[in-house]
């Protein structure tokens, strides 16, 4: 089993295009989108005989008739979501971690679980390549749960495109991978967010290199963070607008220019190797 999670400190940078055409050039793999807010994977790869599922998240509900109101529950949660409103208790959903506490040491067992939806996993394919997309309805504040199911769908060889930035989405995504390629782009900007997502995958020890893409020129600072951490460039992509105009139209490129398919082929190779 290999899991390849694809990161960028912002959006934009090129992670689902790195990630998308590592598992086009993987062939037999599975690509899950763990991007949940934004999943456009799938637009490249147009996937076929989709399956959807309902994800949903466990929230306490409450038996009036059995709550004595001793407010145990309230006091029991470290997620501060619960409150007292008129005599009785009552949830605030954004911010319940489902961990089942309250119920667990309500006195009176005043307290079920119910199910709440709040996302959708697709599962298709396109050829040898099984593509899980993550969604997440529009209004709700944590996509975890969503990524929680994605990730159960793994398979030999993963690529996981992960959401940007640095927050625990990105760090439930990589949780259980094996190497994280991070996209940078070389400017002052991309470097800065880029070693915010680095030391993320610094404190949980992943190994690590970088595709540094839309090159026009070398940015200093970028190259010399990479020498002194030993960070392997995986890759320099250069800036071309050939490339971007077939990245707009959601081509598969490894599938139709056969020098990003050697590119690509050849970053799974190192990759593969330090493996
Ligand atoms: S712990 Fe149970 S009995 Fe006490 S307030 Fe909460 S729901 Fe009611
Ligand atoms: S399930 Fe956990 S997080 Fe949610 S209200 Fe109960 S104690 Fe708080």
């Amino acid at each position: 089993m290999m899991k390849i999670a694809v990161l960028s400190g912002k959006g934009g940078a090129g992670k689902t295009y790195v990630a998308v055409n590592l598992a086009a050039a993987a062939g037999e793999c599975t690509y899950i989108d763990c991007d949940v807010e934004e999943p456009n994977g799938r637009l490249f790869w147009k996937p076929e005989d989709v399956q959807c599922v309902t994800v949903g998240t466990l929230l306490p509900a409450f038996d009036p008739g059995k709550c004595s109101g001793c407010r145990e529950c309230v006091r029991v949660c470290r997620f501060h979501a619960l409150m007292f409103v008129k005599e009785k208790p009552m949830v605030f959903s954004d911010v319940c971690h489902s961990c089942g506490l309250c119920r667990m040491i309500c006195p009176e067992q005043a307290i079920t679980e119910t199910e709440k939806p709040i996302g959708v996993l697709e599962t298709g394919h396109h050829g040898s390549v099984t593509v899980v997309t993550g969604i997440l309805n529009p209004g709700e504040t944590s996509g975890i749960p969503v990524i929680r199911q994605a990730l159960k769908q793994t398979g030999e060889v993963t690529i996981l495109d992960c959401p940007p930035g640095s927050a625990c989405s990105v760090m439930e995504s990589i949780m259980d991978a094996d190497y994280c390629v991070f996209v940078a782009e070389p400017t002052a900007f991309g470097f800065h967010n880029f070693r915010m997502v680095y030391e993320l995958a610094g404190l949980l020890k992943k190994k690590c290199g970088v595709v540094i893409n839309k090159q026009t020129e070398a940015y200093a600072p970028l190259e010399q963070f990479c020498m002194e951490k030993q960070l392997p460039v995986l890759a320099r992509i250069p800036y071309d607008p050939l490339l971007a105009g077939r990245l707009a139209g959601n081509e598969i490129v490894v599938e139709c220019v056969p020098k990003q398919r050697e590119l690509f082929t050849d970053i799974l190779e190192q990759i593969g190797g330090v493996l």
